[in-house]
């Protein structure tokens, strides 16, 4: 081994193959992946003891230099396969686009447009006008708003209608929901003051009408989507809540979690209240996610009475939690695809989570099919087969719900599921996998179109790199 050997950053930079990469990429990139190439050549040096000419490790360093600023100038967020069979991942993004939303998206990105101009007369419009028609239209509701996502429109709900006030809420729904979103710690910082009623388990209409005084605001329900209290329970109907609320005049907000606008019980999914149910319920505000089962883009959707709606627009909190025009534009195109389109075939959520067992089975066999014809791949697999598998919602909907489907189980010889999975993560775009008994389950529900032929190639590319890694001695 000698470090000596390692070219100093000012020789690397006076050669003419860092000339031509200055013409791909900016200078100051380059210098920042230069040291941080030289550095891991020096790492490597030491961890292997290899013993090289200058010009060798020069030229080591060069190539490693390539194919980091490659890899770098390719961006942090990057497509991930999901093979995981969870519809509604926060980790990965929630929910993928239609294409009406995407082309709506693109169309809006691109060209000047219509925000905040009022074209019939030419004076100033309100960027909030273009989704509420439709948002009236879906819903039933009176009024409707959109702010950047379901945790900002309950704080907008709450310091617009409850600031300094009192808010009273069943303990059975102080949720936290995604790790960051927790009822009373949003209570608190709206400035309303949280007044608890029932217990975890059962909360009655009672406790709610004892606890109501002159400085009751608000009563608030909360959608308890991510988690199931089982057995003796009991809570409050909405229908109920807001009986008690119009006899004593205090208004009912409701946190309903995942907007879902169209019914899905025919595909099994029961506990969901539809936000058109919400409303005939009566309940005067109701927040709900763009981003969960309506299929669309982050947002928090507020629809509702026009007069609180209209004191939230009013609010100074409402400027800061806008929406850009590319939300807008691609909630928009989302809506629309309900108004006049086909949302359970164009909306992938809504299609992921309404397909048919027997497609999901054909295309399972299919894949498993492709991954066979794969001479490379299957050198290295012990047993490949289609199984049931139980997906999930996800996102923080339906928590205890198993949706039944199928996918693709691959056991591989001398253990390389680790080594594999590893692998696949660090590819772009990236796969990810379900790990069960020590074999690798590829759900197809989460597959998009076009991923499952992507996927038997990263499978095959990842198997080799999993093989190189463990080869004798390591590679260098
Ligand atoms: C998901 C969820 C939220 C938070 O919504 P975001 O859009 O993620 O901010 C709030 N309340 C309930 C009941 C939820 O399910």
């Amino acid at each position: 081994m000698n470090l000596r050997n390692i070219p100093a950053i000012d020789e690397i930079l006076a050669l003419p193959r860092i000339e031509d990469l200055l013409k791909l990429y900016n200078r100051d990139f380059i210098m920042r992946i230069l040291r941080q190439a030289v550095e891991e050549s020096r790492q490597e040096l030491r961890l292997t003891g290899g013993d090289y000419s200058k010009e060798n490790l020069t030229e080591k360093i060069m190539d490693r230099l390539e194919i980091l600023l490659e890899k770098a100038s390719q961006g942090t967020l990057q497509k991930v396969i999901n093979g995981t069979g969870v519809v509604l991942h926060t980790n990965l993004g929630r929910a993928p686009l239609s294409n009406r939303a995407l082309g709506y998206l693109n169309d809006m990105g691109r060209n000047y447009n219509n925000l905040e101009i009022n074209l019939e007369s030419g004076e100033r419009g309100s960027r909030y006008r273009h989704v509420e028609e439709l948002l009236i239209t879906l819903t039933g509701a009176e009024a409707g708003l959109v702010v950047n996502n379901n945790a900002a429109a309950v704080l907008l709900g709450l310091t617009s209608l409850a600031r300094n006030k009192e808010v009273i809420v069943s303990r059975g729904q102080l949720i936290e929901i995604g790790g960051a979103f927790r009822i009373p710690e949003v209570m608190k910082e709206s400035g309303a003051r949280l007044v608890e009623v029932g217990t975890t388990n059962k909360t009655y209409l009672s406790d709610y009408a004892e606890a109501i005084t002159e400085n009751t605001a608000l009563l608030f329900s909360a959608h308890t989507s991510n988690y199931k209290i089982v057995g003796f329970t009991e809570e409050v109907m909405l229908g109920e809540l807001v009986k008690l609320g119009q006899e004593r005049k205090i208004p009912v907000m409701h946190d309903l979690g995942s907007g879902i606008l169209t019914d899905l019980r025919e595909w099994g999914l029961k506990d969901e209240p539809t936000v058109r149910e919400s409303v005939e319920s009566g309940a005067d505000i109701i927040s709900f996610s763009g981003d969960k089962l309506l299929g669309g883009p982050q947002a928090g959707i507020i629809v509702g009475q026009k007069k609180y709606i209209a004191a939230m627009k009013k609010n100074q909190l409402t400027r800061a939690l806008r929406v850009d025009k590319l939300i807008i534009a691609a909630l928009e195109g989302t809506l629309l695809e309900y108004l006049s389109g086909n949302p359970l075939e164009n909306i992938p959520v809504l299609k992921m989570l309404t397909i048919s067992p027997e497609e999901l089975q054909e295309q399972a066999e299919k894949l498993r099919a492709e991954i066979c014809s794969k001479q490379g791949t299957m050198r290295e697999i012990e047993a490949i087969s289609v199984i049931k598998t139980e997906d999930m919602i996800g996102g923080g909907a339906y928590p205890t719900h198993k949706i039944p489907g199928y996918g693709v189980q691959i056991a591989f010889k001398n253990n390389q599921l680790e080594k594999l999975s590893k692998q696949l993560r660090g590819m772009n775009p990236a796969l990810l996998i379900r790990k069960q008994e020590d074999k690798m389950l590829i759900s197809v529900r989460t597959l998009l179109e076009g991923d499952a032929r992507i996927l038997v190639e990263l499978i095959e590319m990842g198997l080799l790199r999993a093989g190189e890694e463990q080869g004798p001695g390591g590679k260098l």
